[in-house]
């Protein structure tokens, strides 16, 4: 065993997957087995591996500029030419851009912003942020107390309540609705229950709520028709703001440029990274509109300086690998390829709908889930994830990676460009691997 502390790992399952290299949507371990790359790493590397294009780019920077930060007024040409980019991209009046390197850090950038906003326009009530049950924002302390996975935060003891966080229910039908409850009135009644906690702690203590179009690690939920824009119209009516992370699905992931216009949100904060340098330097990005900035830039004259940035915050060589990633995007017209590719990875999903362990098959674009369940009972389920555990293991045996999410969901989020080919691929071992956990179901 090595020295290593492993990332959101069980201790007693250390050292199980040693990957070597990887080209294109294949990854090779130690003993050079070859497997797809059915997660894209973590929802991350959408352009694949080995992208000589981005290796250049990276490369190039690293020989002219390899470090400089953005402190004390300092900028450089590929930090002031990816935040122009990206503002001209995101459906937010005038943005501005601010970087780092990572989704939870950009989340914890977005908390504090707010509490400056609110405090530049003398409003420091507005304190409160409400999050999702099942929500994954990320594991720093502020993006760890957004999240409501317990062993990302409970289990850390967080300072929720210091935080002033709320949270309400996860938009997930399939498995919050009572019995004999529609759609409809599942989303009614959960739209309710969250007009009655914004009355209840008094809409002007409440700053934002944190959204994620669609969630990944909570399980990849796609939330009823009508859910968006009834949250949306509560929201407005009691000037709430909209914050939109857009970690996982930003950048074609769900059949359009962003989660939100799958979804039909009006974001008024967003938050990026993973995708957008297609997980080959560690960059991420919290934008805000410019009515939000001009106030802060107002406080900060008042305070001598906006106190808040990373040594990495726009590292240059994150830059240029984000800068090429968009690139790609637009030139190979990556996102409509994804958009194409997500239906026909659907329809060959839809092939299991008939598969005694597949309860429901959801997502949307290339970022799905398929729910295990005993016996196609909706409403029973697995004692403990060990079920989806084991899923994970026979997908990884038959050559495929895929991840068991929220229990027993397997998620598939294969990288942007994917053929159909390798769409065909993921069927075959993904069969085999649902046949292999019948059979271990029925032990
Ligand atoms: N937000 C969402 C929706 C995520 O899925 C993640 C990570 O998976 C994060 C934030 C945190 O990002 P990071 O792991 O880069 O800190």
């Amino acid at each position: 065993m090595s020295a290593m502390i492993y990332p959101t790992s069980n201790f007693a399952e250390q050292d199980k997957l040693c990957i070597e290299r990887a080209k294109g949507v294949y990854v090779y371990d130690s003993n050079n087995k070859q497997y797809l790359e059915g997660m894209s790493g973590l929802w991350c590397t959408a352009l694949g591996y080995g992208n000589e294009e981005l290796i250049a780019a990276i490369t190039n920077q690293l020989h002219r500029l390899s470090f400089s930060h953005l402190f004390g007024g300092k900028s450089h040409s590929p930090g002031v030419a990816l935040a122009d980019k990206l503002a001209a991209m995101v459906p937010i009046e005038d943005a501005r851009v601010f970087f780092g390197t990572s989704g939870s850090d950009a989340n914890d950038t977005h908390y504090k912003i707010l509490r400056y906003y609110f405090n530049a326009i003398n409003k420091p009530q507005k304190r409160k942020i409400i999050t999702r049950e099942r929500a994954y924002h990320g594991v720093t302390v502020a993006s760890g107390a957004l999240t409501s996975l317990p062993v990302n935060n409970r289990h850390f003891d967080l300072p929720i309540d210091a935080l002033n966080i709320l949270r309400t229910d996860s938009p997930h039908y399939f498995s919050s609705h009572l019995q004999g409850e529609s759609e409809t009135q599942f989303v009614d009644r959960i739209v309710a229950n969250l007009e009655s906690l914004i009355l209840h702690e008094n809409p002007d203590t409440i700053a934002a709520m944190i959204i994620e179009p669609i969630t990944g690690a909570s399980g990849v939920i796609v939330p009823p028709d009508g859910y968006y824009k009834k949250v949306q119209t509560i929201l407005r009516k009691y000037d709430i703001l909209i914050w939109v992370d857009e970690v996982i699905t930003g950048f074609g992931r769900t059949g359009n440029d962003f989660g939100c216009t799958t979804m039909g949100i009006k974001p008024d904060l967003m938050t990026f990274a993973k995708q957008l340098s297609s997980a080959y330097y560690p960059i991420s990005a919290a934008v805000i509109p410019g009515y939000m900035h001009d106030a802060m830039v107002e406080q900060s004259s008042a305070n001598g300086v906006f106190g808040h940035g990373y040594t990495y915050s726009g590292h240059p060589v994150g830059c240029a690998a984000a800068l090429k990633t968009l690139e790609i995007f637009e030139r190979e017209h990556i996102f409509e390829k994804a958009a194409e590719a997500g239906v026909y990875l659907r329809k060959q999903l839809e092939k299991f709908v008939d598969h005694p362990l597949v309860g429901e098959i959801r997502g949307k674009g290339l970022l799905m889930a398929l729910e295990l369940v005993p016996n196609k009972l909706k409403n029973t389920r697995f004692a403990d994830g060990k079920v989806g555990a084991f899923a994970q293991r026979a997908c990884q045996e038959h050559g495929l990676i895929v991840r068991a999410v929220a229990g027993n969901s397997i998620a598939l989020c294969p990288p942007l460009i994917i053929s159909h080919s390798q769409i065909d691929e993921i069927i075959q071992k993904l069969t085999k691997a649902l046949d292999d956990t019948l059979i271990y179901t029925q032990k």
